[in-house]
């Protein structure tokens, strides 16, 4: 069996042909993270689908070639129907469209978190049901348990942003983006070079620390990191101690908020156009020791909330869940592996975290999600012409949830 993969979600355009028994035959990707990022900070759905749209016929033809097939070999086509952007994942199931209608090949539509959550037994086949996914990218925070293909319960999710939503928003307060490199890899760089130094991280207050549940926030802790890096710009700028503006100095711009109805913090003199070489090397310092401090109060939480989860599916639902799954983007940074480690080496719990290559958005895993759900005998949505009327799904969710 011979499976062609396409995924159009967010910014990246991806085809791929796995075999039955978890070959992977090509993985053809086109990434428009850099141009979004120059002209828009992020992603534009608008413009991504103009993007997809330009490279989906090259990117599939490349995944073909790569395989050394044509679609005379493909057995199934298998497309991301969401969760994602709307005005891109049309792109993608037109395109499965139009092929499974001149090759008479059946469709499948897969759920994108369902291929994130399943990638894992690509890479290790023992991987045994039930396990706990955690989801952490640039939409997505879930805790999900799997406990078989088509049978997932969502123990927590994010009630804002998604950390890798925060950690780009992070690297743009802080001054430290680059359109070569994503938000999170910046944010995890600057928090080296902090500990490198020996500069102790910025302490940020943990939110939701109170919360008797597994669900995420993040939106706080960028407020908050705003808030700091504007109040030492303005101590700087006033030659006060600028280190310890973020702490002292709380107090009067609380104050001074109230009294001026919040526009104190706008108008605070944080143009750095006159401040000296020596005063702006002391603020990157600083940046990195901000980074590094939003950094570990974003993986505190994550891991406090997977610990958590653990119990809860051992104690509420009696599910002793003996892996854990790190997936997204953000499971390519090592301190959050590292932490993870300890915290599952310590519940006799194993972490398994796919390739990096595997952990960000890609096709292979639509492939490999459509082979798993065949194999489970989840029935194709249709033959050629049944696809014909699929649509779409920007909000679907994986699973019941239970995070309440
Ligand atoms: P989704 O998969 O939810 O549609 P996406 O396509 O934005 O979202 P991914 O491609 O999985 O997500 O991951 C990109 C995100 O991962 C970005 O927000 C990026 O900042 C973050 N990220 C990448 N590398 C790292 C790292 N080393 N540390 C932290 N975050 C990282
Ligand atoms: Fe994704």
């Amino acid at each position: 069996m011979r499976v062609l993969g396409i995924e159009s979600s967010c910014d990246d355009t991806a085809a791929s042909v796995v075999c039955g028994d978890g070959v992977v035959l090509s993985d053809a990707r086109h990434s428009q993270q850099k141009e979004m990022s120059e002209l828009y900070g992020g992603v534009y759905p608008k413009a991504a689908a103009l993007g997809h749209a330009k490279y989906i016929d090259r990117v599939v033809e490349k995944a073909l070639v790569d395989a050394s097939c044509t679609l005379a070999d493909i057995d199934l086509v298998a497309v991301t129907i969401g969760p994602g952007l709307a005005p891109c994942l049309s792109v993608g199931l037109g395109k499965a469209k139009e092929l499974v209608k001149l090759h008479d090949i059946p469709l499948m539509c897969i759920n994108h978190l369902e291929a994130h959550a399943l990638t894992a037994r690509l890479i290790d086949q023992t991987l045994e049901f039930p396990f706990m996914v955690l989801l952490v990218s640039g939409g997505n925070c879930q805790l999900v348990l799997a406990e078989g293909v088509d049978e997932y319960r969502r123990l927590g999710q994010t009630l804002d942003d998604a950390p890798g939503e925060a950690f780009d928003k992070t690297a743009r307060i802080l001054k430290i983006e680059s359109s070569d490199i994503k938000g999170g890899v910046a944010v995890e760089r600057a928090s080296e070079r902090a500990r490198a130094r020996g500069d102790a991280p910025v302490k940020f207050n943990e939110p939701m620390i109170r919360r008797r549940d597994c669900n995420f926030s993040f939106s706080g802790l960028k407020t908050n990191l705003r808030r700091k890096v504007k109040l030492y710009a303005e101590a700087q700028f006033n030659g006060t101690d600028a280190c310890n503006a973020g702490e002292e100095h709380t107090q009067t711009v609380h104050s001074a908020e109230h009294s001026t109805g919040g526009d104190y913090i706008d108008h605070a003199h944080t143009d750095d156009t006159f401040v000296s070489a020596d005063k702006k090397i002391k603020q990157q310092q600083y940046h990195d020791a901000l980074a590094a401090g939003f950094q570990d109060a974003v993986f505190d939480q994550i891991v406090r909330r997977s610990a958590r989860a653990l119990l809860y599916a051992d104690k509420k639902l009696g599910l002793q869940v003996k892996s854990v799954v790190i997936s997204g983007g953000v499971a390519a940074n090592s301190e959050l592996r590292r932490r993870m480690t300890t915290m599952l080496r310590e519940r006799d719990v194993a972490l398994a975290c796919p390739p990096i290559a595997l952990c960000t958005d890609n096709a292979v895993m639509i492939a490999w999600a459509a082979i798993e759900r065949c194999k489970a005998g989840v029935p194709v949505e249709g033959d050629s012409e049944q696809a014909q009327s699929i649509r779409f799904h920007p909000d679907w969710p994986l699973g019941s949830d239970i995070s309440k």
